[in-house]
């Protein structure tokens, strides 16, 4: 927690808006329409929630195809289920682990030609590096497609100059527990179109049509999120840059610490990007180190600190087996070798020396 929270959770008792509505929700709407520069946001109970959402009013419904980036975390993805959607997973680039966009540009121009291009794409800004977004806008303009962007892990993360996910039809939130700033949970779901966020909210309270009495003809979700947790979320934005800066700061540390040890390499910022480093990643070539990035997890986890493999992708999971993917090795390859460090922000400086010393004290294995 950053310092301000208490008190917003106060002042939120002392109103008694605890509930899911008032205006504590309404100042974190607000404060996160500023920040992402979109017009309209829902504050929702979880980043899932709000892709649910984003799904169902794109119309996805049983057989339509949705692609996605196939590295990627499940919260991600699994909401094209709940719709019966069809997953289709496409590959991505070896080095910031995002959709690969030339592989996405090829696919999509060969769906169009068999007149099967699919009716949304969810782009995932992974590991707090921002896709580019202009030549989403591109794309998305060329081939008419719904362009979602799973933004869950790349809050205060900018491309060109705007936010993360800036131009898309959809863009998600998420305030789990584990991401850059929280709510303890929560999400959220931004859009330029009013129309939309207004239904997402309508969706998000049970879908209650105006009536003394209740009155339903759809059906909805309990997905809003509450005053308490709003409260929250306006105390932890306060903190955002310094969160963005203390992560960038440990990135920067890891690299200079292990960067040149063979065989190792670290996700780099494409120009114009300001990615939020909200975990730091780095590869192990196991030839050129002359061990994998096992020896090194296990080695960390002897010192009971937790490392974890990369995002296991999509098209290799056991739910997923037998729905269609367009390429997949670069991911296969990348999450036999890639490793996810201790990134949080409260991290000291001492914490990251120490997390080098055991990487480093870690010798070829042959
Ligand atoms: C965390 C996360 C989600 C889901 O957000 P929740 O708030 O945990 O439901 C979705 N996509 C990605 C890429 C995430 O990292």
């Amino acid at each position: 927690m950053g310092g301000a929270e208490r008190a917003l959770v106060d002042e939120v008792f002392d109103t008694n808006w605890v509930a899911p509505t008032g205006p504590m929700v309404t100042r974190f709407e607000e404060d996160l329409a500023c920040l992402t520069g979109f017009a309209h946001v829902a504050a929702l109970s979880s980043g899932t929630a709000a892709l649910h959402l984003a799904l169902r009013l794109a119309g996805i419904s049983a057989g339509d195809e949705v692609w996605s980036a196939t590295m990627t975390f499940i919260g991600g993805v699994a909401p094209i289920l709940y719709l019966r959607g069809k997953p289709v997973f496409v590959d991505v680039e070896a080095e910031t682990f995002l959709l690969d966009l030339d592989l996405l540009e090829a696919e999509l121009a060969r769906a169009a030609r068999r007149g099967g291009l699919p009716r949304a794409i969810i782009t995932t800004d992974i590991y707090g590096h921002p896709i580019d977004v202009e030549r989403l806008s591109t794309l998305r303009q060329r081939f008419g497609f719904l362009w979602i962007s799973d933004t869950a892990e790349a809050l205060g993360a900018y491309s060109a100059g705007r936010h993360a996910g800036a131009g898309a039809d959809f863009m998600i939130m998420s305030f789990n527990g584990n991401k850059i700033i929280t709510t303890s949970g929560g999400g959220a779901l931004a859009s330029n179109d009013c129309a939309m966020i207004e239904r997402a909210r309508f969706l998000s309270t049970q879908a209650r049509d105006p009536a003394p009495h209740y009155e339903h003809s759809t059906f909805g979700y309990n997905y809003r999120l509450s005053g308490v947790s709003a409260a929250i979320g306006v105390g932890q934005l306060a903190v955002l840059p310094q969160r963005v800066e203390r992560r960038r700061e440990i990135n920067l540390r890891y690299r200079e610490q292990l960067g040149d040890r063979s065989g190792f390499s670290f996700s780099p910022e494409a120009s114009g990007v300001r990615a939020n480093r909200w975990l730091t990643t780095v590869r192990i070539n196991p030839a050129a180190a002359g061990y994998d990035r096992e020896v090194v997890r296990l080695k960390l986890e002897e010192h009971n600190i937790e490392s974890r493999p990369l995002w296991k992708p999509m098209h290799m999971q056991p739910i997923f087996a037998g729905a269609s993917s367009h390429g997949g090795d670069v991911a296969e390859q990348a999450f036999a070798e890639g490793l996810c460090l201790p990134s949080g922000s409260n991290m000291t400086n001492d914490d990251v020396d120490r997390v080098c010393e055991i990487i480093d004290s870690v010798r070829t294995q042959r």
